[in-house]
C-alpha cells in the first residue's frame, strides 16, 4: 500500500515544471491526501497550493526546502508548517535567492568555455516563474542535444569535477534551522542518503543538526532505495529523530519520482506528523 502522505514536492516556483495548481490536481489524482509543497528555497506557491488544496479534499502543509553549505558541501533542509510570513524567514531566502543569478552567470561561463554557448539564456527561459537553478540549465543541455535526459546531464555536467559546476556559498545550517522553527515550523534534513557522507561525517552532521534544533530526518524518500529505508530508520532512532516521508516530485518526466509511489514509514519510527491534526482519521 502507498502512503497518502507526501510531504516534499516542487512547483514551478523552483524547479519543478507544474504550477502549484497544476501540482495540487496531480497529488490528488494519484491518492495523495495530506501534501506538503517544499519549494527550493521560495515560499511564492504556497498561497496557490493551498487554495487548490481545498478544492480536491487535500491537507495542505506550507513548507520549503533549504539550500544550505555545510563543510564545503550543500546539504538540504526542509521546513514543514512554517509560517510563510515570519520576517526573519522571508528575508533570508530572499538573500539566498538573489546569490543564485551571480552563480548562473559563473555556470554559463564555465559551459561557454568548454563550447555550450548559450546557456544563461537558455536556463531563464525554462525558469520563467521561478529562481535559477541547476536543474533549469538541464533542460536547456538536453534541449541543446548535449545529453539524453536531464539524469544523464547529471553524470556529465553541472556536478562536482564536471563542467557547469560552481562551489557556492548557500546559508549556514544553524541559520535555516533557526528561520525554519521561528516561524513554528519543524526542521527535517532531506534525502540524507543522497550526501554520500561516510559513516563518521554522516554521524557529525547527524549530531550537529540535531543540536541546532533539528527534529526529523526524511526516511522514505524518492531519493533513497527500499535499504536506505532501513538504514536512516535505524539513524532516526539511535539519534532521537522523527522519520518524514516525501516523493520530491518534480513534474512528469523529472528524474525523480512520481507522487503517490512510495511505502510507510518503517514500523521502528516515529512519523513526524504525529499529532498534526491535517493527519488525523488518515491511519
Ligand atoms: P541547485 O539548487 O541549483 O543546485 O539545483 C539542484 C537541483 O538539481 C535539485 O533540487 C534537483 O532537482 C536537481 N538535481 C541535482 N542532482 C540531480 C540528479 N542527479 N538528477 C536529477 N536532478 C538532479
Ligand atoms: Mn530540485
Ligand atoms: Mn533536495
Ligand atoms: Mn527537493
Amino acid at each position: 500500500m502507498s502512503s497518502p502522505i507526501d510531504l516534499h514536492s516542487h512547483s514551478i516556483v523552483s524547479d519543478g515544471t507544474l504550477s502549484p495548481t497544476q501540482l495540487v490536481e496531480h497529488a490528488a489524482a494519484r491518492g495523495v491526501r495530506v501534501l506538503a509543497l517544499t519549494d527550493h528555497d521560495d515560499l511564492g506557491g504556497l498561497d496557490e497550493a493551498a487554495e487548490a488544496a481545498k478544492a480536491h479534499n487535500i491537507s495542505f502543509i506550507n513548507g520549503v526546502e533549504i539550500s544550505v553549505s555545510w563543510h564545503q558541501r550543500t546539504i538540504h533542509i526542509v521546513g514543514l508548517k512554517i509560517t510563510p510570513t515570519y520576517a526573519p524567514l522571508t528575508q533570508g531566502l530572499n538573500a539566498l535567492r538573489s546569490g543564485r543569478h551571480a552563480r548562473a552567470e559563473r555556470i554559463a561561463a564555465e559551459l561557454d568555455a568548454v563550447g555550450i554557448h548559450g546557456s544563461l539564456e537558455g536556463a531563464y527561459r525554462h525558469a520563467q516563474r521561478s529562481i535559477i537553478s541547476r536543474s533549469h540549465f538541464a533542460r536547456f543541455l538536453v534541449e541543446a542535444g548535449h545529453a539524453k535526459n536531464v539524469a544523464a546531464v547529471f553524470k556529465k555536467y553541472l556536478v562536482k569535477g564536471k563542467p557547469g559546476y560552481q562551489e557556492h556559498q548557500w546559508t549556514g545550517l544553524e541559520e535555516a534551522v533557526n528561520w525554519i522553527t521561528g516561524s513554528g515550523g519543524v526542521a527535517v534534513l532531506a534525502h540524507p542518503g543522497r550526501y554520500d557522507l561516510g559513516r563518521t561525517n554522516m554521524t557529525t552532521l547527524l549530531a550537529e543538526f540535531r543540536a541546532a534544533g533539528g527534529a526529523a530526518i526524511e526516511v522514505v524518500t524518492g531519493s533513497h532505495t527500499p535499504e536506505q529505508y532501513g538504514h536512516f530508520a535505524q539513524l532516526a532512532h539511535q539519534f532521537g529523530f522523527k522519520a518524514s516521508l516525501g516523493s520530491d516530485y518534480h513534474g512528469p518526466g523529472h528524474a525523480y519520482m512520481d507522487m503517490g509511489r512510495l511505502p510507510g514509514l518503517p514500523a521502528n519510527c516515529v512519523p513526524v506528523w504525529q499529532g498534526w491534526e491535517e493527519v488525523e482519521g488518515l491511519q
